[in-house]
């Protein structure tokens, strides 16, 4: 890849995370069909499939690993920018990295930042991740290990790399797609696997939540033990602790071979 890419130099780019077990992706056809999402949203070329999963057979053959993440980026190469792309060829890079098991339970912190549900980019994984990039460090500055945003109107969203799930009077509720959140894969695992709902919450909901969870591919359900100065006392609670034991169950159900 250049290093005039316009992935790495303005974030015209589109990227995954996949999750690998004993170097099996997990979920790899619903990612490559975000991907496609995405790029189609910057006005990239597909991305061809194909060549993505060849590529991912040979890193994950290489570094065998218990528990590993596929980074995918897939980028608009060095035509100029806001041109037609003609046939530029776009970047591609598959990598592997390891991930050590996530704790049961995690700190997060709100951000007054807002997630803007309107924007050009809203609900597309691209490489530009500023936003997050800040926000994610001043969770980690207060002992958490993630931010939740807000949208423009209000409106509970997500985190910097996880969907966030509440449970109110015993039941699980997430952000809708058009609160501006990213269309998380383990987000639509969630919703498929615990009946969650999608409703539009209010941040405030956090204050009174009787459970707190997120969703990502590196964190699987993750419970949230403190949100702001607000304290879970034995997260994760029975609702998350059954979400979590459908995900431990259910981990294995979609593996590439
Ligand atoms: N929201 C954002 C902004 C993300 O970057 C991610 C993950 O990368 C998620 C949510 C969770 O998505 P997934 O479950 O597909 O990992």
């Amino acid at each position: 890849m250049s290093v005039l890419d316009h992935g790495l130099t303005v974030g015209d780019g589109v990227f995954e995370t996949v999750k690998t077990v004993q170097g099996r992706p997990f979920a790899l056809t619903r990612h490559l069909e975000r991907l496609t999402r995405s790029a189609r949203g910057l006005g990239l070329p597909d991305p061809d499939h194909d060549e993505i999963r060849r590529a991912a057979r040979t890193v994950t053959d290489a570094t065998p690993l218990p528990l590993g993440r596929l980074r995918i980026t897939y980028t608009g190469g060095i035509s100029p920018l806001g041109s037609d792309r003609g046939d530029n060829a776009p970047g591609l890079v598959v990598a592997l990295g390891e991930v050590s098991r996530r704790p049961d339970s995690t700190a997060v912190i709100t951000v007054p930042w807002t997630r803007n549900e309107r924007s050009a980019v809203a609900g597309l994984k691209t490489t530009s991740y500023a936003e997050n990039v800040v926000a994610l460090a001043r969770a980690h500055g207060q002992g958490a290990s993630e931010a939740l945003f807000a949208n423009t109107v209000g409106q509970l969203c997500e985190g910097t790399g996880s969907n966030v799930f509440v449970v109110l009077d015993g039941e699980i509720h997430t952000p809708p797609l058009a609160s501006g959140c990213l269309a998380g894969i383990t987000r639509a695992l969630a919703v498929e696997w615990t009946g969650a709902r999608e409703t539009e919450l209010s941040p405030e909901v956090l204050e009174h939540a009787e459970e707190i969870f997120l969703t990502s591919t590196t964190r699987d359900v993750q419970a949230v033990h403190r949100v702001d100065a607000r304290e879970l006392p034995g997260a994760p609670g029975p609702v998350t602790a059954k979400a979590m034991r459908v995900f431990d169950e259910r981990a294995g159900d979609d593996l590439d071979p």
